[in-house]
């Protein structure tokens, strides 16, 4: 018994010093008995200790570290487990009956039950009720097929508010893999839900009126043109624009413009069926879709035009704006489109150019997409683009067109631009020059015909054949009307150096009546430093006498309309008459143009018209071509 003692307590002292702990001291001792009972035969401890000290090392001693070791980390396993249990997230473990056994502190921040009120109690005490049975049921196949589930749940806290959890149901198997705990992780996403579908309906909604945007428009179409896939109907697509929306915005302020915007989509939302789609694109353009009309096309035709036109008259009414009722209207551009139809991009292209003929053809109408529509509008946009490079690669001529005496005798000549197109013949500017007008490029155009005349004027400037002359360059509105146009012309004229008086500028009734005031300022200004002015197409307009009075015309031309029919109309020989003697009366010279025939010139030399234009003395030539007929005419001079 004393070497049992002696040998326990040296066990006892040798592993307490080594590693205290109580597990492995328990352990030990667990082990003493059949150790001690088998030294008990033994005679001498010296033996023992040799024997016995390798082998406990052995086979007690390296097992034991390893175990503690092990021990170790499961206990900072534990400790893990437990920082984690009590994190972020909501956690509910419970028994494979799904009877709650323990819930976390978020759980109970989350869920407002603590852990005395869920104990033993089933998960579904948390339903909202936003669930049907084949939710859940779906749910648990999956947990007890798959091992897990995570998924989105609306659940009820306990004061009876519906929130949004984002859950992970995982099953927990025993050794023998049979299901022996649930562990649900939860956390709450309602916040982050609104947002998301806050963030959503930015994207796709309009702020302001609330309507879908362009974003949603796409996905709407794209859905309209997959149904007409599927039946037979068609469906129309409106573009609408406010006509003046934008003066509205300037004078009234963007407010105002605001409100207008918002009472047109309610009108919009209350003339189209619950099926139809009104979006938003941007500033004063809205799109209507409407689907399921008639199979026919002519049917389905009348149909968009009754719609568009209850949306119309709805747009025509006053709306309020806080202090005063303002009027408006709009122009609408509709396309249709079946199965056999379309990409998206090209169908709302398509209504836009309607748009714009609705525009054009005087506001507060609709009009329908055709083919010819659009071949019109691509050529006008190809012309464009190939006017512009005309006007770099120096693609424009002028011709001359003489102006003449009854004798013959050539004074001067109109100059009349062409365009050498580089795939077709010399292009009338009937062709280009209502284009240039509409789109500015008149300006770069206008201004290389002011040079080149003047350039001409220049060459001629020394020779005795053609000192005199005089050339007429026609001006277009918008260029006369340009601010610096007065300094435009100075400047060419002092750059190369001719005498003003060489120069004769033409502006149409129209363009003078447009902003007399500003006319008057301009022709003085550039009368004083000696530039000529001619009234083109007198008669064609409405000047009154008083306004031709105040305007410094040198000269009225008369329009070709009543040239023509001088001989065999009455009255456009006594408007004839009349121009002219109107013309003496204010001391103004007068030509007419289109003279054809000598008929027409002698009526015209009969009634004191002194000078003449047209292709009686010859059409608008080149340049070579006309200083072959001054050479020709020797006498001219
Ligand atoms: P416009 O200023 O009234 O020019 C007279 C037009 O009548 C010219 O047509 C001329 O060729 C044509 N004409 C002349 N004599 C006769 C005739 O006896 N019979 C008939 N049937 N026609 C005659 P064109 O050259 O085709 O020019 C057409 C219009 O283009 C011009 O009308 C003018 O408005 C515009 N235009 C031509 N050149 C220019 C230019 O350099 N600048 C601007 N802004 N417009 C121009
Ligand atoms: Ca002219
Ligand atoms: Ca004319």
């Amino acid at each position: 018994m004393n070497k049992s003692n002696s040998i326990k307590y040296l066990l006892l002292t040798l592993t307490t010093s080594i590693f205290i702990s109580e597990t492995l001291v328990m352990l030990l001792i667990d082990m003493l008995p059949p150790l001690l009972k088998w030294q008990e035969s033994l005679l001498d401890a010296t033996l023992l200790s040799i024997l016995v000290f390798p082998a406990i090392y052995l086979f007690a001693f390296r097992p034991l570290k390893i175990q503690i070791a092990n021990y170790a980390r499961s206990e900072a396993q534990l400790r893990i487990a437990a920082i984690a249990f009590e994190g972020q997230a909501g956690i509910m473990i419970t028994d494979a009956n799904a009877n709650i056994l323990k819930v976390n502190k978020t759980f109970t921040k989350l869920t407002g039950y603590s852990n005395k009120d869920v104990i033993g109690k089933n998960p579904r005490m948390l339903s909202s009720g936003r669930h049907d049975a084949n939710f859940y049921s779906r749910m648990w196949e999956n947990i007890n097929n798959t091992g897990s589930w995570e998924g989105e749940i609306w659940n009820e806290r306990k004061n009876g508010d519906k929130f949004l959890e984002h859950i992970i149901i995982t099953a927990v198997k025993d050794v023998n893999n049979i299901i022996s705990n649930y562990v649900g992780t939860l956390t709450d996403i309602t916040a982050s839900d609104i947002a998301a579908k806050k963030i959503k309906h930015l994207a796709f909604y309009d702020p302001l009126t609330g309507l879908p945007n362009r974003a949603l428009l796409q996905d709407r179409l794209k859905l309209a043109l997959a149904s007409t896939q599927r039946n037979e109907l068609h469906g129309a697509l409106l573009f609408i624009d406010l006509d003046n929306f934008k003066s509205l915005n300037d004078t009234l302020g963007h407010n105002m413009g605001d409100l207008m915007l918002q009472q047109v989509a309610e009108r919009l939302l209350a003339n189209v069926r619950e099926i139809d789609t009104v979006a938003r694109l941007g500033g004063d353009e809205f799109v209507v879709v409407l689907e399921n009309l008639s199979e026919d096309v002519n049917e389905a035709a009348g149909q968009a035009e009754l719609i568009s036109n209850k949306i119309l008259e709805a747009l025509s009414h006053p709306y309020s704006m806080v202090i005063h009722n303002y009027q408006s209207t709009a122009s609408i551009g509709i396309t249709l489109f079946n199965r056999h139809k379309k990409n998206i991009d090209e169908l709302l292209k398509q209504a836009d150019i309607a748009m714009y003929q609705a525009k054009a053809s005087g506001r507060d109408k609709q009009r329908f997409f055709d083919v010819q529509m659009q071949t019109n509008i691509e050529n006008r946009v190809l012309l464009e683009k190939q006017l512009q490079q005309a006007l770099v690669e120096n693609q424009f001529i002028l011709y001359y067109q003489p102006q003449v005496r009854h004798n013959g005798q050539i004074i001067g000549a109109e100059v009349l631009v062409r365009w050498r197109h580089p795939q077709r013949d010399i292009v009338s500017p009937l062709d280009f020059i209502p284009l240039a007008e509409e789109t500015g490029l008149i300006l770069p155009i206008g201004k290389w015909v002011v040079n080149s005349a003047c350039a001409q004027i220049k060459k001629w400037e020394n020779k005795t054949l053609t000192q005199h002359l005089q050339l007429a360059v026609n001006i277009s509105a918008r260029q006369f009307h340009q601010t610096n146009f007065v300094d435009e012309i100075s400047q060419i004229i002092d750059h190369i150096g001719i005498k003003p008086e060489k120069l004769k500028l033409e502006l149409t009734e129209t363009l003078v009546l447009d902003d007399i005031d500003d006319t008057i300022v301009k022709m003085t200004a550039l009368r004083e430093i000696g530039v000529h002015f001619s009234m083109d197409d007198f008669g064609t307009g409405y000047s009154s006498l008083s306004n031709l009075k105040k305007l410094p015309f040198d000269q009225i031309k008369i329009d070709q309309s009543f040239v023509r029919d001088i001989i065999n109309s009455p009255d456009d020989a006594i408007i004839v008459q009349t121009i002219i003697a109107m013309a003496q009366n204010f001391n103004i010279d007068i030509i007419a143009e289109g003279v054809e025939t000598e008929e027409q010139r002698a009526f015209l030399e009969q009634h004191n018209c002194p000078t003449i234009q047209g292709y009686l003395f010859g059409k608008p030539m080149p340049i070579e071509q006309f200083e072959l007929l001054l050479n020709a005419k020797p006498n001219s001079t």
